[in-house]
């Protein structure tokens, strides 16, 4: 997919970012990856990411060079998660979130991770009718990523997005999911900042939003608290800051808390600007922000060498072939599920 923003930065020479577009990937030294990103060059940035999220084997080695050459120039931004159900005003939040960003003189990536599709085109938060301003915006990158990649892996290039972004100083990073399945819980191993966007509901406000997304969050903020809403958004703040409060303490020394806003009305995005600010404030005082993050390094380390193990399972025939008739004998209660199993850990075993 083409980003909405390439060659948008002023600060490029527009040449430059075309001879660099017409030099073969494979032809490219990584001093000119490395240059091109830390120039904040847009098209570059976005090839970078093309390329770490390429499973061909020549682009997995220069990704990997390229990749160890930002990690020393990443870090240096605030990671935000912003999640919600399809419709609850996610698109039209960052739009308006975002200007507070561009405001303060920083620039801003916004990279949603999609639950529709494993490739970039064509699919919902791919949309180019999503947050249209932010997206003509020269300090602004928006790039969706995938949710899966071809073995399941969730999420696990967006954070490597995240750090390509951070070595082209974007300074903040939004990483938008919608609100349904597993990639919320792996978005939040990779933010700073869990933010869960609700909107008021008729009845039972607690209804449909599952216990475990909300225990993630830092904060809750209601959108759509305007017109006939106003009376039920601020009662659903209340509701949701009620229910905050039964969950444990967190090991962020934070308290979590829930706010209302109307993006489309811009009312209340400065509250929760100020918000994110203080939560950033306080976890680099008490020195959480750094230990999380390490941790964070270390989970999606561990998320990584999982699903590389499992696609040198896959990738291997003679493997491949034990699994499936070995499924066959599970199926006809020849063996059970976890003799068989063990069954092909020897063979890896063997073959190590
Ligand atoms: P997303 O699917 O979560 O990205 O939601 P969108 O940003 O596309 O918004 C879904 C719908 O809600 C659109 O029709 C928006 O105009 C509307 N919407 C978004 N924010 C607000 C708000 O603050 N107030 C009201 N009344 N409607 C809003």
């Amino acid at each position: 997919m083409k980003d909405k923003n390439q060659n948008k930065k002023s600060s490029i020479n527009p040449n430059a970012a075309e001879q660099f577009l017409r030099k073969k990937k494979k032809k490219r030294s990584q001093e000119e990856w490395l240059k091109g990103i830390q120039d904040g060059n847009t098209v570059v940035l976005s090839q970078a990411i093309t390329l770490i999220e390429s499973t061909l084997p020549t682009h997995q080695f220069t990704a990997k060079d390229l990749m160890r050459a930002c990690l020393p120039l990443s870090g240096n931004s605030i990671r935000i998660g912003i999640t919600g159900t399809p419709g609850v005003g996610k698109s039209t939040f960052i739009e308006a979130l975002g200007q507070l960003v561009l405001a303060q003189g920083k620039k801003l990536a916004v990279l949603p991770v999609d639950p529709s599709s494993q490739t970039t085109g064509g699919s919902i938060l791919g949309d180019k009718t999503r947050m249209e301003k932010l997206a003509a915006n020269p300090d602004v990158f928006i790039r969706p990523s995938p949710a899966r990649d071809s073995l399941g892996g969730v999420a696990q290039k967006t954070r490597e997005n995240i750090l390509l972004c951070e070595a082209a100083g974007y300074e903040v990073i939004f990483v938008e999911t919608v609100g349904v399945g597993q990639s919320e819980i792996h978005v939040h191993s990779m933010v700073d900042f869990f933010l869960l966007i609700l909107q008021p509901a008729a009845g039972d406000e607690l209804q449909g939003i599952k216990r475990g997304v909300m225990e993630l969050a830092d904060l809750i903020a209601v959108n759509k608290a305007d017109g006939a809403l106003t009376k039920a958004a601020k009662q659903a703040k209340q509701t949701y800051k009620n229910a905050l409060h039964l969950f444990p303490a967190k090991a962020s020394g934070w308290t979590p808390t829930a706010l209302t806003c109307s993006a489309i009305e811009n009312e209340g995005l400065e509250k929760i600007w100020e918000t994110i600010n203080d939560f950033i404030y306080t976890t680099k005082n008490n020195n959480y922000f750094k230990k999380r993050r390490k941790e964070q390094a270390i989970f999606w380390f561990r998320e990584g060498l999982l699903s590389g193990l499992k696609s040198l399972l896959y990738d291997n025939k003679k493997i491949q072939e034990a699994i499936s008739n070995l499924e066959q004998a599970i199926l006809e209660d020849k063996i059970s599920p976890l003799m068989a199993s063990r069954q092909v850990i020897n063979l890896i075993k063997n073959n190590l």
